[in-house]
């Protein structure tokens, strides 16, 4: 059985706390693993790591940061089909998929490549008569990422190459539902060459994460995940004096107005809401069909349903795969009975569809004449169960996404750009979509959501990534004429 510990200081050393959580093929729903829990000194190992590597590795120039930067980046896109074949093994989304995220996450590294045009800071000569300022950015220090079971590769890459080429040492506390993933991206780290220290991995659960968030030497928090725990992981933060970004949970909406492609809306519908079985933050759950638009919306994403292959995500022709675990099945499962009672149409029902062994699959779920009361509209459900609202007009439509406690990312699907364009200025989400359904942007942009889906000043990756893990430090000067000191130098003021 697969044993997952720590990487600390270059070394893999066990947990010390005698704990261990099983990690399940969610495929087959059979063990395939065991992870070890850190305890609070297995954490202060981390910390102390990540802390004696700083120094050296603050002052490693940028040529050669970049250079091993390069190198990480070579050897994950040489590695990219086994830490996609680890995630679908932990994870259970399709072979395909985990293939797109580890791609997602290299843009990351490859931003990341271009640290010498990022931190090349700012200079204003003769600010005053004499006097120059400049501005340059340096590293905060230790910084540690806790990240969540449903991007393993992608959500560590959005920050672990931006903050150690800024100079800083990082520590991961990676999800502990599927922790081989990050753990061998950590060793392929190594492998490029990074000085032992500079990324650390910690596995466990909320006494690793409540060490870090107090530890005294940990500079900085990012964190992704639900947003209860984003709330309590930014207010325990900065409550101990640490910089924290943390992105919460999300429901994203997706409008489709009446004079929309059809064929397009429907296609991205189905993939938006089960791609990946719908555990994506930005995954579409909830499909505005405005006016007239729903009846022939509803007749193309049913036709699509219907052909859409639910299986292990090891078979090539799988198109959707399990979800993490059993429990989080089952409570996905839960509201379909809710939407029903509710008095919402429960279209398709991905319970009816029947699965060999003991995987934990759900098939796509369809439930129409949703309305905000229900829990399937209120509630981050976080599975393949689409939730259909149907209104009237446009502004009914914007409305919805207005008054909801989220703004991750939202879509419209139109052929009237006045229209697009009043949506993308008015609308109160982070990443917005034109006739796109996910918008995620890629690693020169960042990312992040309003309202509870996101907890800080600064979103993650691209600029606002480098921003978030350097700090400024301005210096004015001024120098006398040249030739004003003692020593002469040929300069007419020293004869
Ligand atoms: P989660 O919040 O349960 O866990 C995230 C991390 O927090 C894990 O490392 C976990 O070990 C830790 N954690 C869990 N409970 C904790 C507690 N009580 N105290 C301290 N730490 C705790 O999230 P998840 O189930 O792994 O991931 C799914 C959630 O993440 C969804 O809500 C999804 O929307 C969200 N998510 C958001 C984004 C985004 O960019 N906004 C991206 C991916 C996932």
């Amino acid at each position: 059985m697969n044993q997952i510990d720590n990487l600390i200081g270059g070394a893999k050393v066990q947990v010390t706390s005698g704990r261990r959580q099983a990690v399940w093929n969610p495929a087959t729903g059979q063990q395939s693993g065991e992870v070890g829990l850190s305890s609070e000194s297995d954490v202060d190992a981390a910390v102390a790591a990540a802390k004696a590597a700083f120094n050296e590795w603050r002052d490693f120039s940028i040529a050669k940061r970049t250079g091993l930067m390069y190198n990480f980046r070579n050897l994950v896109d040489a590695n990219a089909f086994e830490i996609a074949a680890k995630l679908t093994a932990e994870h259970g989304k399709v072979l395909s998929d985990a293939m797109g995220e580890v791609a997602r996450g290299l843009e990351n590294i490859e931003y990341a490549c271009g640290i010498a045009e990022l931190l090349k800071g700012e200079y204003s000569s003769n600010a005053s008569t004499g006097v120059d300022v400049h501005t340059i950015r340096q590293p905060l220090g230790v910084v540690a990422g806790i990240t969540p079971f449903n991007f393993p590769a992608m959500v560590p890459l959005w920050t672990i190459p931006n903050a150690i080429a800024c100079g800083n040492t990082y520590v991961l506390k990676p999800s502990e539902r599927d922790p081989s993933t990050p753990m061998f991206i950590a060793e392929l780290f190594h492998e490029a060459g990074f000085p032992d220290g500079v990324l650390n991995v910690v596995n466990g659960d909320k006494v690793a994460v409540d060490r870090l968030l107090h530890h005294p030497d940990v500079q900085a928090v990012s964190f992704v995940g639900s947003t209860p725990i984003a709330r309590y992981i930014y207010e325990t933060g900065t409550a101990n004096g640490k910089r924290v970004q943390a992105l919460g949970g999300a429901k994203n909406h997706m409008i489709v107005l009446p004079d929309a492609d059809i064929g397009l809306a429907a296609d991205a519908a189905v993939s938006a809401a089960y791609g990946s079985a719908g555990e994506r933050c930005m995954a579409i759950s909830v499909l505005v069909m405005v006016g007239d638009v729903a009846d022939s919306l509803m007749e193309a994403i049913t036709e699509r349903m219907a052909k859409l292959k639910v299986g292990d995500g090891t078979n090539p022709d799988s198109e959707m795969g399990p979800l993490i675990t059993r429990e989080h099945r089952d409570r996905v499962a839960g509201y379909i009975d809710q939407g029903r009672e509710a008095g919402a149409d429960v279209v398709v029902d991905g319970r009816e569809q029947s699965f060999e062994g003991d995987g934990f699959f759900l098939a796509p779920t369809l439930i129409d004449n949703v309305t905000t009361d229900m829990t399937v509209y209120s509630d981050e459900i976080f599975g393949p169960v689409l939730s259909v609202v149907r209104t009237d007009s446009y502004p009914d439509a914007v409305k919805l996404i207005q008054d909801n406690q989220w703004g991750n990312g939202t879509a419209i699907f139109t052929r009237d750009g006045g229209a697009a364009r009043r949506f993308v200025e008015e609308v109160e989400a982070g990443m917005v979509g034109v006739n796109v359904p996910i918008p995620v942007p890629v690693g020169y942009h960042s990312f992040g959501g309003w309202n509870d889906s996101l907890f800080g000043d600064t979103t993650m990756y691209g600029p606002e990534g480098v921003k978030f893990f350097t700090r400024p430090k301005v210096i004015t000067s001024r120098w006398p004429d040249p030739g004003t000191s003692s020593v002469d130098l040929g300069f007419p003021q020293n004869k």
